[in-house]
């Protein structure tokens, strides 16, 4: 294909300058997948049952996009697809945390059932968790320029009220220029998702959100992903299991009297 000139060429697409990016696979410490895991087991020793639990992935502020560890809020409900996490349980579970900590995503068990994948429960979940982290977890990931039909030329003390009618954006400049392009920043954001079960299986995805600060244009997509552990010498120690084990006791409870409509659904 051949082009008239470059002018024709440059109009084909807009201009976008990538500034960073976004994780493409899930980072997590050998110590907190551990720390997952070893939270199934002792649900099973604890309870005498497998019990769906959830939990969110941290990090710290200066690597958020590596999981270190894995924290527990209090677990009210413990039923697969009923477990639905609102922004206040999130904030106060934030709250809780040490400065220097940060929720980058969430993780759930679905126990013994073999249901190895995302329910639609859970994709709510997803999206609730992705709001919350996107204000921390924000960073420029772009310039893109803004698409301006009719964008209108202006020199400062030098257009009536009139010229304003003009045009759908006026600019307008202490000199005369002839051409502008303008260009925003896109701040991106992501949210870790990961289900595990008992027999020591897990699916993860990672949600992302992108909007554009002046046009508000917003992006959300997910996709699946891989996990790459990583050894930073940590591992769970006999003192950690124990008191794994003392927060499991508190924060996980079976869910002995379910509303109505829970039985029915199950
Ligand atoms: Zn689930």
């Amino acid at each position: 294909m051949r082009f008239k000139s470059l002018s024709d060429l440059k109009r084909q697409q807009y201009r976008e300058v990538s500034l960073a990016t976004l994780p493409q696979n899930i980072a997590i410490t050998y110590y907190a997948r551990a720390r997952a895991f070893k939270i199934n087991e002792l649900v099973h020793t604890i309870h005498e049952d497998s019990l769906e639990w959830y939990g969110y992935t941290l990090a710290k502020i200066d690597k958020p996009e590596l999981i270190v560890d894995i924290g527990l809020p209090k677990n009210d409900q413990n039923l697969l697809d009923y477990t639905t996490i609102g922004p206040k349980r999130i904030a106060d579970f934030q709250e809780s945390l040490p400065e220097d900590t940060i929720i980058n995503g969430w993780i759930h068990s679905h126990g013994t059932l073999n249901y190895r994948h995302f329910s639609s429960t859970d994709e709510a979940n997803h999206l609730t968790v992705l709001d919350f982290v996107n204000a921390r977890l924000r960073k420029p990931v772009a310039k893109k320029e803004i698409a301006i039909q009719d964008l209108v030329l202006l020199v400062q003390d030098q257009f009536a009220e009139k010229d304003l009618e003009k045009g759908s954006v006026a600019l307008i400049t202490d000199e005369p220029v002839s051409e502008a392009m303008l260009m925003e920043t896109v701040y991106g954001s992501f949210c870790y998702s990961i289900v595990i079960g008992d027999e020591g299986w897990h699916e993860q995805e990672i949600h992302y959100k992108e909007i554009g600060i002046l046009t508000g244009q917003t992006t959300v997509s997910s996709q699946k992903v891989d996990i790459v552990l990583i050894d930073t010498g940590k591992s769970l120690t006999k003192s950690d299991i124990s008191a794994l084990s003392d927060e499991v006791e508190v924060k996980i409870r079976p869910n002995t009297n379910p509303p109505p409509e829970m039985v029915e659904r199950m």
